[in-house]
C-alpha cells in the first residue's frame, strides 16, 4: 500500500527517485594514472589529462570498469557487453575540459532490482534504472582568499558510479532504506568505500506529488544530499511544500533545489528556464567499451559473499536468529567482527561454530553494540579487542562464569581496559560449581523458610524462582545455575 498524505483538499501521494555518486574504489584515476587518495594536498594528484592540457588523450582505467561491473553485478542488474562515453558539455571554472566524460544512451550497467527492508516488516522491490561511469569534477575553494576562488583539481577526473533507480518510492522511509541497500551493496562488493561525510557516496533527490492514481507529477531535484537523514528530511519537506503549494492554487516548477542542514528543508537553486543543454555527443576521444561475457563471468566468480547470501549461512549453519542475522549483514564492518569473533572464540573453545553462533552473535548484538550505542561510538572504535572478547565467552562457555557474571565483567572491561581473566581473578568472580558447598546452603535456606517450603509444596510453583535467588544470593550471584537447579529440586520435590 502506498502510503497517502492528507491536504486539506484531499488525499496525495509522494513519487521519489533517487540518483546516487558513488566513488569507484581504485588507485588510481577513470582516464589517467593520477592518484585518488582522500585529503591529499590540493592539486598533488593532477596529471596532464585531469588538468586538461591540450592535446592530452583519456585511457580507460580498466580496474574502473572490472569495479562498474562488481556493482552491477552486486545489485543484479543487466551488464551491457558494449557501452559508450558521451560528453556531457558544460562551463565550470573546477571543469578544465569544459565537458565531464560521462555516458548517456549506452550505459555500462542496465536494469534490476533491489529489495528493501520496511519496518512494519514489508518487503519492497525499487527497480534500478542504470548504472553509468562518469568523471568527477575538480572542487572550488572560496574560502582561500577574500577576493578569489580557488580550485582543487585533485578530484577531477576520478571515477564515479551514478546508480540510478526508478520512481518506485513513496515514504522517506523507502528512500533511506533504498539508499542504506546500495550503500551496503557496494561496501560488500568493494567497489566504494561509502564514507558519506568525504563525499564517496551523495544523491540527489528527485521528489514529485500526485493524487492516488494520476500520472507523475512535476518533480524537484535536490542535488548532493550526502547523509542518510538528510535524504530524509529532502523527501519529507519537499511532499509538504509541493502539496501546501498545489493546494494553495500554485504549481511546482521543475527545478534543481539545494538542502539546507539548518533549516533541514530546500531552497531553489536554478530553475528549468536556467537548464542546460549538455549537448551530449559520444566522445572522439575513446572508442566504444566492448569485454566479453567471458570477462563478466570471472568477476562474478570471483565475486565475495554479498549480505543477503551471508545472512541465509549465518541462519542455516550458523543457527543465528534472523533478526540477529540481519542486524549482523546490514553493515559489512559488523559482519567482518563477528565472523572474526566467532573464529578466534572457536579456537580457544575447541566447540564448533555451530554451537557457538548463538552465543557469539548475541553478544555482539546486545551486549556489545549496548555498550557501544551508550559510549557512542561504532564498532571500528570498539575498545575491547577481539582476543579479550573471545575470552569472555570462553570464560562462560568453560562455566567458569555465568551469564549474568559475564556482563558484570564486560562492564569492568570497557572501564579498566583490563582482560576478563584478570577481572574474574582480582574480583574473585570464578563461578561456584562445588556441589558440597551448594547442596549445604540448600539445605540452610530451606530450613530457615520451611514456611515456604510448604507452600510450594501446596502447589505455589512460583516460589521456586525465590529459592533459586536465594541461593544466588548468598552466592554474590556466582552459584552455577546448572548445578542449582540439579540440587534443588529434588530437595524441594522430594
Ligand atoms: P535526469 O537525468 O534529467 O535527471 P531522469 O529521467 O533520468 O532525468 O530521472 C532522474 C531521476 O528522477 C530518476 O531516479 C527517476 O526515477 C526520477 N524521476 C523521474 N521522474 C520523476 C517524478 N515525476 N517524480 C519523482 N522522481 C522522478
Ligand atoms: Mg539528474
Amino acid at each position: 500500500m502506498t502510503k497517502l498524505y492528507p491536504g486539506a483538499t484531499g488525499d496525495w501521494e509522494a513519487v521519489i527517485g533517487l540518483e546516487i555518486h558513488a566513488q569507484v574504489i581504485s588507485e588510481a584515476k577513470l582516464f589517467s594514472s593520477s592518484a585518488t587518495t582522500f585529503g591529499a594536498e590540493p592539486n598533488t594528484q593532477v596529471s596532464f589529462v585531469c588538468s586538461a592540457q591540450p592535446g592530452m588523450l583519456p585511457v580507460i582505467n580498466e580496474e574502473c570498469v572490472r569495479q562498474a561491473v562488481r556493482t552491477g553485478l552486486a545489485m543484479g542488474c543487466e551488464i551491457n557487453l558494449r557501452s559508450i562515453f558521451d560528453r556531457k558539455n558544460y562551463f565550470y571554472a573546477d571543469l578544465p575540459q569544459g565537458y565531464q566524460i560521462s555516458q548517456f544512451k549506452d550505459p555500462i550497467v542496465g536494469e534490476g532490482e533491489i529489495a528493501i527492508e520496511l519496518s512494519d516488516g514489508s518487503t519492497k522491490i525499487i527497480g534500478v534504472e542504470r548504472l553509468h561511469l562518469e568523471q568527477d569534477a575538480g572542487k572550488s575553494m572560496h574560502d582561500q582568499h577574500p577576493t578569489m576562488t580557488y580550485v582543487d583539481l585533485n578530484r577531477s577526473g576520478v571515477a564515479l558510479m551514478e546508480i540510478v533507480s526508478k520512481p518506485d518510492m513513496s515514504t522517506p522511509e523507502e528512500a533511506a532504506e533504498y539508499f542504506k541497500k546500495i550503500r551496503s551493496l557496494v561496501r560488500y562488493a568493494r567497489t566504494c568505500d561509502g564514507n558519506m561525510d568525504q563525499g564517496s557516496m551523495r544523491a540527489d533527490v528527485n521528489v514529485s506529488v500526485r493524487r492516488p492514481g494520476e500520472e507523475l507529477g512535476t518533480r524537484t531535484e535536490t542535488k548532493n544530499v550526502n547523509s542518510i537523514r538528510y535524504v530524509m528530511q529532502v523527501v519529507e519537506s519537499e511532499i509538504r511544500r509541493q502539496i501546501d503549494l498545489i493546494e494553495d492554487g500554485g504549481t511546482v516548477d521543475q527545478e534543481t533545489r539545494l538542502f539546507e542542514v539548518a533549516t533541514g528543508t530546500t531552497r531553489t537553486m536554478r530553475s528549468k528556464e536556467e537548464a542546460h543543454d549538455y549537448r551530449y555527443f559520444p566522445d572522439p576521444d575513446l572508442l566504444p567499451l566492448e569485454f566479453s561475457q567471458e570477462f563478466v563471468d570471472e568477476l562474478a566468480a570471483e565475486m565475495p559473499e554479498l549480505a543477503d547470501a551471508k545472512k541465509e549461512r549465518f541462519i542455516a549453519d550458523l543457527h543465528i536468529t534472523p533478526y540477529n542475522a540481519s542486524v549482523l549483514v546490514a553493515e559489512k564492518e559488523n559482519a567482518d567482527y563477528f565472523e572474526t569473533l566467532l573464529a578466534v572464540t572457536v579456537d580457544k573453545t575447541g566447540k564448533p561454530v555451530s554451537e557457538l553462533g548463538k552465543l557469539v552473535s548475541n553478544w555482539i548484538t546486545s551486549d556489545l553494540f549496548g555498550a557501544l550505542k551508550k559510549l557512542g561510538k561504532t564498532i571500528s572504535e570498539n575498545p575491547v579487542s577481539v582476543e579479550n572478547a573471545a575470552e569472555l565467552l570462553n570464560l562462560q562457555v568453560e562455566g567458569t562464569i555465568s551469564g549474568r557474571i559475564a556482563k558484570e565483567v564486560f562492564e569492568n572491561m570497557l572501564e579498566s581496559g583490563k582482560s576478563p581473566e584478570t577481572i574474574v581473578d582480582e574480583k574473585g568472580l570464578k563461578q561456584v560449581s562445588d556441589t558440597g558447598a551448594i547442596e549445604a546452603m540448600i539445605d540452610e535456606i530451606l530450613s530457615v523458610n520451611a514456611d515456604k517450603v510448604e507452600e510450594y509444596r501446596g502447589g505455589k510453583d512460583k516460589l521456586y524462582g525465590f529459592f533459586v535467588g536465594q541461593v544466588m544470593k548468598q552466592t554474590g550471584g556466582k552459584a552455577n545455575p546448572q548445578v542449582v537447579n540439579q540440587l534443588l529440586k529434588p530437595k524441594l520435590d522430594g
